[in-house]
């Protein structure tokens, strides 16, 4: 059931990447390329990742905390071997599959936290260094101060230096802050949960990866593709459920 789901919202997301679907990859071409995928799915489908009312990226069993975003991120597979992928050149064959996870708001900003505070400091440091260098009177004291090589290249090399002592505290940072915050965020998505962990055991990878974890997006509401699907289902059940009470009533 969990598969068929996933064919109807596949194939709708497949159509809104049209632009990059080569022409020739016909309907009929589109419905089998979500057949495939399919079957590269857990039995059960990958709609609780979105569905769930949980944050699934709270890394505290003890603090967990409700969904107010969905963490978005692509993964690929080797699988199908026949259709290429225009889309992500570094793959040379194979199926792509767009992942939304439900999120709080909490571990979007930790993961936001641990990206932008080093470049942040890295930016602040380097722009006080330019300052500083641009004025003559700190560039005379360095070079009387520091006492090795050619006079006129020492400003240059102090100002190396200082660029490579703010890298390497930038990648320290980093470091600590994914620390600190993996007590409460899981930034593995392959971790989070069963789910994500079958993905990887079927063969699913990250497409976009940094030192750490996935790079994720943060949206407030699902992809079109994923709404539709939403509103389809919930209107349908309730089609169903006052059909079931009509013919209840009548017996
Ligand atoms: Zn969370």
């Amino acid at each position: 059931m969990g598969s068929n789901n996933f064919e109807e919202w596949y194939y709708r997301f497949l159509k809104s990447q049209a632009a990059d679907t080569p022409e020739s990859e016909k309907e009929e071409e589109l419905l089998e390329v979500c057949k495939e995928t399919a079957k590269l799915l857990p039995d059960e489908g990958i709609d609780s990742l979105y569905k769930s009312e949980d944050c699934l990226l709270c890394a505290d069993e003890k603090d967990i905390r409700k969904k107010s975003c969905y963490a978005q991120t692509d993964l690929g597979h080797e699988q199908p071997k026949h259709r290429k992928d225009k889309k992500y050149s570094h793959i040379s064959s194979g199926a792509y599959l767009p992942i939304n996870i439900s999120c709080c708001s909490r571990c979007k900003l930790n993961y936001l936290a641990v990206d932008l505070i080093p470049a942040l400091i890295g930016i602040i440091i380097m722009g006080i260094t330019i300052i500083l260098f641009g004025n003559r009177g700190v560039r005379d004291a360095i070079i009387d101060k520091v006492d090795f090589l050619n006079p006129a290249i020492r400003p240059f090399l102090v100002f190396a230096l200082i660029f490579v002592i703010t890298l390497t505290i930038c990648a320290l940072l980093r470091r600590l802050l994914y620390d600190v915050f993996s007590k409460k965020t899981h930034f593995d998505i392959f971790e989070i949960n069963d789910t994500m962990k079958i993905l990887k055991a079927l063969g699913w990878f990250k497409l976009y990866e940094n030192t750490k974890g996935a790079q994720l997006v943060f949206a407030k509401e699902l992809p079109n593709y994923l709404q539709d699907n939403t509103e389809h289902t919930t209107k349908d059940s309730e089609k169903q459920e006052s059909t079931e009470e009509e013919e209840t009533e009548e017996v």
